[in-house]
């Protein structure tokens, strides 16, 4: 049944789904991006974002959703299943759901650096390639874009932080050993393919 956003219910609830996989990411400072896999109402599949906890380009959301949707069934194929992920899918997983068969993806929030649903290319509905999926797009997407601007949002917070311990530890007689220069040391979060901030410090998001 269509509520008055136009998108069925069955929709909404599994893309709030795949947003509380995204919260996992950002609890754990990546890039909350979430998805989930579902066959017949039930999920049989979840995943998040876990690029720089796991150190694998591969950690990407759908890929360990398609994963543990695999070891599920017991199939490499996932048809008659359906994909919903908080941010418009990459080229590599793109390339992985076409693969699998799977029927349909749902999109929250549309991805203007690697977007592969449309927005740069469209990979899942390439009729060159042997299957072709059924697309939703816009599903929530004003909560899925508000969990992305949160965390850019909060990275530039740090990132702001570390500069001025930085300018600490160059300026003569503001040097602490332990907290300033751990600050300054700490390895920038690497934003991935998902809306990074440019150089004006501003996500694509804003
Ligand atoms: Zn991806």
């Amino acid at each position: 049944m269509a509520t008055e956003t136009g998108f069925s219910k069955e929709d909404i609830k599994y893309m709030k789904a795949a947003l509380k996989q995204a919260e996992k990411a950002l609890a754990i400072g990546e890039v909350p991006i979430g998805a989930v896999i579902v066959e017949n109402g039930r999920i049989i599949g979840r995943g998040y974002n876990r690029r720089n906890t796991d150190h694998t380009t591969l950690a990407h959301a759908e890929i360990t959703a398609i994963r543990k949707a695999n070891k599920k069934v017991g199939d490499w194929r996932l048809e008659g299943c359906t994909l919903y992920v908080t941010l418009e899918p990459c080229q590599m997983c793109a390339g992985a759901l076409v693969q699998s068969r799977i029927d349909r993806v749902v999109i929250g929030a549309p991805s203007y650096k690697s977007g592969c649903g449309g927005t740069l290319l469209n990979i899942l509905q390439n009729e060159e390639f042997n299957h072709q999926v059924e697309m939703e797009t816009g599903v929530m997407q004003e909560e899925c874009t508000a969990i992305l601007q949160r965390f850019f949002k909060e990275l530039r917070q740090r990132n702001k932080m570390r500069k001025k311990a930085a300018a600490q530890v160059a300026a003569p007689g503001a040097y602490d050993a332990h907290s300033s220069a751990a600050a300054a040391q700490a390895p920038a979060p690497d934003t991935g393919n998902a809306p990074a901030p440019d150089a004006a410090g501003q996500s694509s998001f804003d």
